[in-house]
């Protein structure tokens, strides 16, 4: 067979937000495309207008903006093949509902919801299919005068796939490799409905593969089950040679327990499950997203692409894009599901806050401050964010064990580094640090380190250290511990000569007269 010209599709219906399972579905098209010079279409399913949800397709567009992926075609980005909202497609599907009709291979159906419920009453697990479908009201049971009449005076109508039973059906998957069904287990599934004129999901989304010329169909799990019913769609219009090749993703699974990952996890683990914020027009319910949390998309990408797939143990974990792009192999990719760990996802963000610059954290941090009330300069924040960045804070894990990880937003260093700006006002005597560290000589300590502190003139941490030092090594004194219950209030905190520096001499002085007349 000669190669054919990659072309990909992400086709999502514009439902609400998009699930992060969705991204990591676009982001594997997109580094399949981009590895085999191809093409990324991007196609709106939106033939469920029950479903439609506004501002769904501006936040899924902004999102992969955001994310840095990027499509080739599709709605709102051009191209040959279009259009590329399904809902302005209306009339292409009529001509192939209308040739599948002719050929025989589906039939119109006038059956009621009605009819169909009581049908569902008296026979046990109904499937409407060669088993029934003689026993209903169609094209193959009434006479076609009948049907003609009917349709001319504008009865609702379906028309449903005819699927020939009996019949071994070969989805031919690049993950999953062969999966064989019987077709006898499948029903004749609704391809168009006559009340708003449109093709249900099966139908659009086989013909506009086809008219798109996708080469591969790179999507979830959950669209395994329909798999064999596409296939007989491209049989059923002669296609079969061009039919796309099938890859069906892992699930992404809960973090902890058994099932696919949902939006109610999230809430319960303080985790994002969608890319941005998403505001439901609706109800107001306000959802989070990685970007308002502080993720880096560099980050979201790079977690998300090894949910599923990994390049094996010759690489790092922390892949570009560009090589994601070389490395990434869908026939690679794992059958099982892929465990979801936003600890991991944390982890991510904090090798990629680190390796920017401090200056780059600085917008966020000054707003962060603001918050609290917090005025300060960039140059002082840079500074901050270089001294505490490689920091750990406390979290407590779903289970309530306290925890460590690493500084992995940049709103981690809050409180963190309260400190800096705020003096402490009090002491918590029972801390354990400050019950060890402030001894009945403490005060007297520090007020001797005082007047050394007093006679320096540059108080950059190298002028400190040239007269403090000597008197350390002099008096045997190790006021650090002490110190730092002056400055910082707590055990926690920076190298303490680059506190005091960053806090001037007359704060540093200040703070320790404080700590004097608190502490006694
Ligand atoms: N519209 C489907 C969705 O919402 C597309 C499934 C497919 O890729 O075939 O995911």
């Amino acid at each position: 067979m000669s190669e054919r010209r990659v072309r990909v599709r992400f086709a999502p219906s514009p439902t609400g937000p998009l699930h992060i399972g969705g991204v990591r579905t676009a982001l594997y098209n997109y580094l399949f495309a981009r590895q085999h010079g191809g093409d990324l279409i991007f196609r709106i399913e939106d033939t469920d207008s029950g479903r439609f949800v506004p501002g769904a397709e501006e936040y899924i567009i902004e999102s992969f903006r955001w994310l840095g992926i990027k499509f080739d075609e599709g709605v709102s980005f051009g191209g040959d093949h279009g259009p590329y909202r399904q809902s302005e497609r209306r009339d292409i599907y009529k001509k192939y509902v209308k040739q599948l009709l002719d050929a025989g291979r589906a039939y119109i159906a006038f059956d009621t919801p009605e009819e169909l419920d009581a049908k569902r009453k008296e026979v046990e697990n109904f499937q409407y299919d060669a088993t029934t479908r003689m026993q209903m009201r169609n094209s193959l049971t009434l006479p076609a005068e009948e049907v003609k009449r009917m349709m001319d005076e504008g009865c609702q109508y379906v028309v449903r796939f005819k699927i020939e039973p009996g019949r071994e059906v070969l989805v031919n998957d690049m993950i999953r490799g062969e999966v064989r069904i019987n077709s006898s287990i499948l029903d004749d599934k609704v391809l168009y409905k006559s009340a708003d004129g449109l093709p249900t999901y099966h139908l659009a989304n086989i013909v506009d593969d086809h008219l798109m010329e996708v080469s591969h169909v790179i999507r979830g799990e959950e669209w395994l089950p329909s798999a064999p019913l596409h296939v007989l769609l491209y049989e059923a219009f002669e296609w079969t040679d061009s039919m796309p090749r099938f890859a069906h993703l892992p699930l992404l699974l809960k973090p902890v327990g058994n099932g696919k990952l949902s939006k109610r996890d999230g809430d319960k683990l303080g985790f994002p499950v969608f890319p941005l914020e998403w505001h439901d027009p609706k109800s107001g319910e306000v959802s989070s997203g990685y970007r308002e949390k502080g993720y880096l998309p560099q980050a979201v990408v790079n977690f998300l692409a090894l949910l599923g797939w990994n390049p094996g143990n010759d690489h790092s974990e922390l892949l570009s894009m560009d090589e994601l792009i070389q490395l990434f192999d869908l026939s690679k990719c794992s059958r099982n599901g892929a465990r979801f760990d936003y600890i991991k996802a944390a982890w991510f963000n904090h090798q990629y806050l680190i390796q920017q610059p401090d200056e780059a954290w600085v917008p966020e941090f000054d707003r962060l401050l603001q918050a609290n009330n917090i005025q300060s300069t960039p140059e002082k924040e840079a500074e901050v964010v270089r001294m505490m960045k490689l920091k750990v804070i406390e979290y407590t894990d779903s289970e309530g064990n306290k925890k460590k990880r690493n500084v992995s937003f940049v709103s981690d260093l809050w409180p963190l580094t309260r400190f800096f700006f705020v003096a402490p006002n009090e002491f918590d005597r029972e801390d354990k640090f400050i019950r060890k560290n402030w001894k009945e000589t403490t005060a007297q300590e520090i007020r001797s380190f005082m007047e050394v502190l007093q006679r320096v003139e540059d108080f950059s941490v190298e002028g400190q250290k040239a007269i403090v030092d000597p008197w350390v090594e002099q008096s045997g004194l190790r006021p650090w511990n002490a110190w730092r219950i002056c400055l910082v209030g707590a055990g926690q905190g920076p190298d303490m000569y680059e506190l005091s520096a960053f806090l001037g001499k007359e704060e540093t002085l200040r703070r320790m007269q404080f700590a004097i007349d608190t502490l006694g």
